[in-house]
């Protein structure tokens, strides 16, 4: 992915400030989390790029004190992001049995038939509407990126290229499309008006229709330091709290939720109408709850959170030069997006690790973006026989080091970066 200026969204505000709330349009006054300037996440250099400018942007996400949104300006438009985009969710097949599962249960549980219609809200390349269509429930996807469009068009699950958002949804209403059921996973943070997709969501459902969301739960981020699940191309990071507040300006209700191990601890939330007779479940109690008593509804818990990204980036700097000084040699596992930020925030370039591995062959002969790391094959790590292994894709852990327990053939050990540095040895490691 290549950034042109013609893409750039241009900001007249001083330098350094917070900009205003996207839900609820107050000056945002406190920071969160200040990673420096970085650039984008997914943006991997062919080697004749590698002598170019490359963008940065401030990676400096602030908190709400109103509705305790936190979240980052939008640097990147959408559009040019998700125009053309490089992830097919059918290339993980955890997310996509994940997806499965999610069919089969909610089918059941609203009684879904061949009248009914779900819509999911950036369905991708039809990795989860595949399941409902063969269910029986009709279906239609909504998805910007016309490359991923076109793959789930090409197996059946019908697709409208958009933006999804009011105008839309009344489009959709003008044709006499409602939901029974919208779906909307991993979305609702990369989305930079997140007032106007949830009008557009009550829009489109039907009177006793059902939302639901899913979404990394910044109380899990806070509490397990996942700093670097930070990054432009996600823009809001919530709690439940928020959501409902977000869901009220709407005329929606929180009826349900259900914690995911997902992408580091995800929650699932269930929306409805507020007229809707949907009877409201004792867990969103107990997650609301849990939120206020670890401070979720206090400023003061989001601004202390920045001394624990400094106190990792410096623990997990001390040990890599701790390696390098005894002549150890390091190389990486994974070329996720936050393993850019991880990489660019603590600066941490071919210096400390000689390169990484992906399993992604489009990432193969790339570099990473800021500190233009190689990626190589993932069986680059048998041929170089190396002393360290840092995981970049942490929540990922144990089926990595169950997949290289190899490595101990020649002493090499694991180093997990995050909540905090780790060394795990597999001849140790139980899975
Ligand atoms: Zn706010």
């Amino acid at each position: 992915m290549n950034t042109h200026a013609g893409h750039l969204v241009s900001h007249h505000a001083a330098a350094h400030d917070g900009g205003t709330c996207r839900i609820c349009a107050k000056p945002l006054k406190h920071s969160f989390a200040d990673l420096g300037m970085s650039p984008l996440c997914e943006s991997f250099l062919p080697a004749d790029k590698l002598d170019e400018m490359e963008p940065f942007f401030p990676l400096h996400a602030y908190v709400c004190d109103d509705c305790f949104l936190v979240q980052l300006k939008e640097y990147v438009s959408p559009s040019h992001i998700f125009t053309e985009y490089a992830y097919f969710s059918s290339y993980s097949t955890s997310w996509v049995a994940h997806a499965k599962s999610y069919c089969e249960m909610i089918k059941h549980r609203l009684g879904l038939g061949p009248d009914s219609l779900a819509v999911e809200l950036a369905s991708n390349d039809g990795y989860l509407l595949q399941h409902f269509i063969a269910l029986g429930v009709p279906v239609l996807g909504i998805e910007p990126a016309a490359n991923v469009a076109k793959a789930a068009i090409d197996k059946g699950v019908p697709t409208r290229v958009e933006f999804f958002g009011e105008t839309y949804a009344q489009t959709l209403a003008g044709e006499g499309m409602m939901a029974d059921l919208i779906i909307g996973n991993n979305v609702l943070a990369q989305v930079p008006d997140v007032n106007d997709f949830v009008a557009g969501i009550a829009q489109l459902l039907k009177p006793e229709g059902v939302v639901t969301l899913e979404f990394p739960h910044i109380e899990r981020l806070m509490a397990e330091n996942q700093f670097d699940t930070i990054y432009h191309e996600h823009f809001s990071y919530f709690s439940l709290g928020t959501i409902e507040k977000l869901a009220a300006r709407h005329r929606l209700k929180v009826f349900d939720v259900e914690e995911l191990p997902t992408h580091g601890g995800s929650i699932r939330v269930y929306l409805a109408h507020a007229t809707s007779t949907r009877p409201l479940t004792n867990r969103v109690a107990g997650v609301l709850g849990r939120e206020v008593a670890r401070g979720l509804r206090s400023v003061d818990t989001y601004t202390k959170f920045d001394a624990n990204v400094r106190q990792t980036k410096r623990r997990l700097l001390s040990f890599l030069i701790s390696a390098k000084n005894a002549g150890k040699r390091i190389c990486g596992y994974g070329a996720p997006g936050k393993g850019n930020t991880l990489l660019n925030y603590c600066g941490i370039g071919t210096d400390f690790i000689d390169f990484t591995v992906d399993r992604n062959p489009y990432k193969h002969g790339r570099f990473t973006p800021g500190m233009h790391i190689p990626i190589r094959p993932v069986e680059a790590i048998e041929a170089a026989r190396p002393d360290y292994i840092l995981i970049l894709p942490w929540n990922l852990k144990t089926e990595i080091i169950s997949q290289m327990r190899f490595v101990k053939d020649w002493g090499a050990k694991f180093i997990v970066p995050i909540p905090e540095v780790t060394v795990i040895d597999p001849k140790e490691f139980r899975s």
